[in-house]
Parts: structure tokens; C-alpha cells; sequence
């Protein structure tokens, strides 16, 4: 078996909520407006293995001063 990231991450295309869904499911309500959207045509954000996985992804993303671009410092 493959790994495969179970959990994507999108953005909701009314609130700009982002939204962490199940990649087998075809299709979600937000959370925050109720709006339901096709996940299909929505840019996926990134990917998580499990939940938790998913929801930091999530915290990191509404952190203001991280941004993709900056260089890791490790
Ligand atoms: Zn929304």
C-alpha cells in the first residue's frame, strides 16, 4: 500500500475559511458559512496524513508572520 495524505486542506471560496476535509469525500459544508462547495474545484492548500496532522497545518497557515517563502531556519 502507498501512503497516501488522507486530509487536504482548502479554503473555503466565500469565507476564505480554510477547511480541513476528508480527501474521500467529494464534497463540504464550511464550518464557518455553511456554504457547501465541490472539493474538486478548489485549490488543495496542502495535505495531511490524520486530523491532528491537518489541524496544525491549519494553525500554521493563520500564523500572520509565517509565510511559505521565508527560508527554515533549523
Ligand atoms: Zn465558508
Amino acid at each position: 500500500m502507498t501512503e497516501r495524505k488522507r486530509f487536504l486542506i482548502v479554503k473555503c471560496p466565500r469565507c476564505q475559511g480554510y477547511q480541513i476535509v476528508d480527501s474521500r469525500n467529494k464534497s463540504k459544508t464550511c464550518s464557518q458559512c455553511s456554504r457547501r462547495f465541490e472539493i474538486i474545484d478548489l485549490a488543495v492548500i496542502a495535505s495531511a496524513r490524520d486530523a491532528r496532522e491537518a489541524r496544525t497545518v491549519v494553525a500554521e497557515l493563520k500564523m500572520p508572520r509565517t509565510t511559505a517563502s521565508e527560508p527554515k531556519v533549523i
